[in-house]
């Protein structure tokens, strides 16, 4: 089944609420009718800012995080209901950003993936290998694995999640994976989520690691690429707006 493709930017911690503004009135100044959904992820404490910026326009608002925790004694977190009072519609979780530097582990993201959910919110599930555990053969046990943990404890929701494959290697690097290295895990991916829920086919899986405006069409063009997640290439409205055009 041919889904609407989704183009996700990760503006990691980037932004100021003067870059913001810039870059958003950039976009939507460009963007016209797309024909893929469209998502901007800025560090959270801009989200209201940025829910004003794209009222009315056809991007949507994500984060970066949700806490695992849905409220109370939890210091310096921020829960998914609190998101979506901004207008949240997507919610990375488990970026590997976050699994290295805050030690998140795949239950987790898992329970990261569950509270996103239960608030309305799609979670964007990242699962990816490092360049060693590539070398050493362990790709499909480490997505598989990654991956499992959120279909363990949200069954048949998962049909509600979106993936990002995103090797670690690739991320920030310039290496991004060739359409051939992407589509044999998206395709393992797919495998996995249609053992799990008969709904498989509503299931987006992004790529993510150095997608630009150069390589985007090839990747996207691969049968089970649904869309991309961006991290620098995102922060250029320019480049941005030419991979949004190649999601088409
Ligand atoms: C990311 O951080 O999710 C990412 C894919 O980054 P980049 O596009 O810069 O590799």
């Amino acid at each position: 089944m041919s889904k609407r493709k989704l183009i996700a930017g990760n503006w990691k911690m980037n932004g100021s609420l003067a870059a913001n503004e810039a870059l958003v009135k950039e976009l939507l100044a460009g963007i016209g009718q797309p024909a893929c959904d469209v998502v901007v992820c800025p560090p959270g404490v801009y989200v209201a800012q940025l829910q004003g910026l794209l009222a009315g326009s056809p991007i949507e608002l994500g984060v970066q995080n949700v806490s695992t925790h849905e409220n109370g004694p939890f210091t310096g977190d921020v829960s998914a209901d609190m998101l979506k009072d901004f207008g949240v519609r997507y919610a990375i979780v488990g970026h590997s950003e976050r699994r290295l530097h805050q030690a998140e582990s795949d239950v987790h993201v898992a329970i990261k993936a569950k509270r996103a959910l239960a608030a309305g919110i799609t979670p964007i599930v990242c699962v990816g290998e490092t360049r060693r555990e590539r070398e050493e053969g362990m790709t499909e046990f480490i997505v598989k694995r990654q991956l499992a943990a959120v279909i363990h404890l949200n069954g048949h929701c998962t049909s509600e999640i979106v993936v990002a494959y995103e090797p670690v290697w690739a991320i920030g690097t310039g290496k991004t994976a060739t359409p051939e290295q992407a589509q044999a895990v998206h395709a393992v991916l797919r495998a996995q989520i249609k053992a799990a829920t008969e709904h498989a086919d509503r299931v987006r899986i992004l790529y993510g690691g150095s997608m630009n405006a150069g390589n985007a069409a090839e990747l996207l063009a691969q049968p089970d690429i649904d869309g991309g997640l961006i991290g620098g290439a995102a922060l250029k409205a320019p480049e941005f707006l030419k991979i949004i055009g190649a999601a088409a």
